[in-house]
């Protein structure tokens, strides 16, 4: 079924590549493996999958410790600044930074360990109170802070859309996100990229996509439902 999935999934990734005009190299698929068990890694592995999403620190942990392969593992949950320490030199991105004192603590680590921690700053455009992420305005303020620090290196920015029924409720969302990416490297500041844009889900990416994301993170539409009473 993973398979099938994986196959669907690339193939929408395409037609919206196609519809909108951009190369769907230009797309990355995450497989967001959270709450699913080994195998299912392992079958997506098998698929080609290599880039992989994990909202929870000890989760990400030990999986990258059971499976042990070269592998792309993407923070893309809340992380606590106390859990920094874990994750330096495993991850290959956080999607998830939100506030100039975590990207305090992940220069602190980084430091440490003398590795680059690659980065993205949550946004979070739509200003629901109930979700991590700045808003528009305090981004570029923000960007500005962590941008001085010198093992930390903003590669873009992300967000989590509103769960809607139809996706398009959501493009003003994406399109406002690409805006603020365009502005951001308008400004040219130093140690800032903005060459990753991680927007869309199961349920909007193809919508993401035809606004201008560059990773998408699928899980349902890959694992299938997560069961959380395990
Ligand atoms: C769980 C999760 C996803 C994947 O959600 P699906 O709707 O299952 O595709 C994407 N991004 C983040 C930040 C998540 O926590």
């Amino acid at each position: 079924m993973i398979k099938e999935n994986i196959a669907k999934v690339q193939e929408n990734i395409k037609n919206a590549c196609i519809k909108s005009g951009r190369d769907v190299s230009e797309v990355t698929l995450i497989a967001v493996s959270k709450t699913k068990p080994i195998e299912a890694i392992y079958e997506a592995m098998a698929c080609g999958m290599k880039d992989f999403g994990e909202n929870k620190v000890q989760e990400m942990c030990d999986k990258i410790e059971t499976i042990n392969e070269p592998l792309n593992w993407h923070l893309i949950g809340h992380l606590q600044t106390n859990k920094v320490k874990y994750i330096i030199g495993r991850t290959c991105l956080i999607h998830s930074v939100d506030s100039l004192h975590l990207a305090e603590k992940i220069q602190d680590e980084a430091a440490k360990k003398n590795v680059h921690a690659d980065i993205l700053v949550q946004v979070n455009v739509a200003n629901e109170t109930t979700k991590f992420g700045l808003s528009t305005d305090e981004t570029i303020d923000m960007i500005e802070q962590i941008a001085k620090l010198p093992n930390v290196h903003i590669q873009g920015l992300m967000t989590i859309a509103p769960f809607v029924d139809d996706p398009e409720d959501n493009r003003q969302i994406f399109r406002e996100m690409k805006q603020l990416s365009v502005d951001i490297k308008g400004k040219n500041i130093d140690n800032v990229d903005m060459n990753i844009l991680s927007m869309g889900m199961t349920g909007d990416y193809e919508v993401a996509i035809e606004e201008g994301a560059t990773m998408v993170r699928v899980g349902t539409g890959i694992f299938g439902e997560r069961n959380y009473n395990r």
